[in-house]
């Protein structure tokens, strides 16, 4: 099957097959200019059920809704372009709402980023000790966008593989004297959108590199459930899986983490093949997705997912919480509620699915589950863990927030029995302060030289 986008630029097509109200189609277009949007053939004829697609779990992951912005916020760009207002003047606007979006939560951009010999290496994120993340700089679009995502595509102009080959060098260099890691993460965007001649430059540097201590190769992708015949008819399909191959033969462990928000993802032909096609290079295949209202806020959806994805050959990674960004007041589902899903779903499935860990939050401190709701002493609380910590010392130590029904995130909440913060506060602000100023003396060492 060819590939074929839907954005705002080529709404017609959509418009053509005659299935959106006029409503829908000017919804579209007015969160559009927000939120990214674009879709593809196979979620629009294999995906949807056009029936209902109103409530359509898979319409709304992929097609901006009214309720996404706030009724001024939408009612104010409606008008704009209805008045064929200044693009300045609207992009203005635009800017406005995105910022007040938390575009970039949890600190994602200033924090992390290492650097070597003095040089700061974009495109790294080292935050937990065993494992860093990449992100290619052509693998930064997605094969279509997930509405509760706040990322757009960042192309770059340079040549693809000229380009991919220095970043390889340098993720090598990091990797060389860092012997604790142990995982390179892929991600993006989504990396699997790179052609597999760029993919295999990247992993032919690392493997090339020989680090000993480099035992995981993991590949963050939604491409499985929006685009499977990625694995499958595209030209370089068979490419993919040998790259994917030539890791696992060098007896290095792919883990393709494969993003499933819905057991429809689950259900067409053309999954279970690229499901199929990719375990048969010996790759292992995890699933994770967030929690979100209006398409998984079910214990059934989960525990069905779970089932499937264990009876397809995967194997149930994370449940997340809805970040604090982007169209959460639209998907956030609050603590209590994501308990309750999580844990109603886990007491369904047997100990193969219990693979899964969540529902976690992915704030500046760590990765921090809700691991219950308890009462201790007469007070009712929140008991809680790091599944990952910016100190790796902090993982396993149970601590407690006050129980507050509307929280939707760790900034909602206080520490409980009248503390006045949480263990590992005073500790992740001196690491905090170290990195802003070590931002700061490289930009001084930089602008003296
Ligand atoms: C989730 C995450 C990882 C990977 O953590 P695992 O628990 O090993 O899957 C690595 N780095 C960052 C920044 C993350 O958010
Ligand atoms: S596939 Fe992942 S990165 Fe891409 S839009 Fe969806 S959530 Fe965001």
């Amino acid at each position: 099957m060819q590939y074929k986008a839907f954005t705002r630029n080529n709404f017609d097509r959509i418009r053509a097959f005659g299935r959106l109200s006029q409503d829908q189609v000017r919804a579209i277009r007015v969160v559009s200019e927000v939120l990214p949007f674009k879709t593809n053939n196979y979620v629009v004829n294999e995906l949807i059920d056009w029936d209902h697609y109103e409530d359509d779990p898979m319409f709304i992951l992929n097609f901006p809704q009214k309720d996404m912005l706030e009724a001024d916020q939408f009612n104010r760009i409606a008008e704009m372009i209805g008045n064929h207002a200044d693009r300045s003047e609207l992009a203005r606007y635009v800017n406005e709402i995105r910022i007040s979006l938390n575009p970039h939560p949890a600190g994602q951009l200033e924090h992390n980023v290492p650097t070597l010999k003095g040089e700061k290496l974009t495109g790294i994120q080292h935050k937990y000790r065993e494992t860093m993340l990449f992100f290619p700089s052509q693998g930064q679009t997605c094969h279509a966008y997930c509405t509760f995502c706040f990322r757009w595509p960042q192309f770059t102009g340079m040549s693809e593989l000229k380009f991919a080959m220095k970043q390889a060098n340098l993720l090598v260099d990091y990797l060389r004297v860092n012997p604790a890691i142990t995982d390179i993460l892929l991600t993006g965007g989504d990396p699997m959108v790179m052609r597999a001649s760029v993919l295999e430059k990247y992993i032919d540097t690392i493997l090339g590199a020989g680090i000993p201590h480099l035992k995981t190769i993991r590949i963050g992708t939604k491409s499985l459930a929006f685009w499977p015949y990625r694995f499958l008819t595209d030209n370089d399909s068979e490419d993919v899986l040998r790259v994917f191959r030539k890791i696992t033969d060098r007896g290095i462990n792919l883990a393709i983490m494969a993003h499933f928000s819905h057991q429809r993802e689950l259900s067409t032909g053309a999954v279970q093949e690229a499901v199929k096609k990719i375990r048969s290079t010996g790759a292992q295949i995890r699933t994770q997705s967030p929690v979100l209202r209006h398409i998984n806020d079910d214990p059934d959806v989960w525990a069905t997912m779970w089932r499937k994805q264990v009876d397809m050959g995967m194997i149930p990674y994370y449940m997340f919480v809805a970040r604090d960004t982007g169209a959460q007041s639209y998907f956030g589902v609050n603590l209590p509620e994501a308990h309750r899903i999580f844990t109603e779903a886990y007491r369904r499935v047997s100990g193969v699915c219990r693979t899964v860990r969540g529902p976690s939050m992915s704030t500046g401190p760590g990765k921090i589950r809700i691991e219950g709701i308890a009462e201790i002493r007469g007070e009712k609380v929140f008991v809680m863990n790091f599944i990952q910590g910016r100190n790796p010392e902090w993982v396993g130590i149970p601590f407690f927030a006050a129980y507050n029904p509307d929280a939707q995130w760790l900034d909602d909440l206080v520490p409980a029995f009248g503390e006045s913060e949480f263990f590992y506060e005073q500790e992740y602000n001196k690491l905090i302060e170290e990195d802003k100023s070590e931002t700061e003396n490289r930009r001084k060492s930089v602008a003296h030289f």
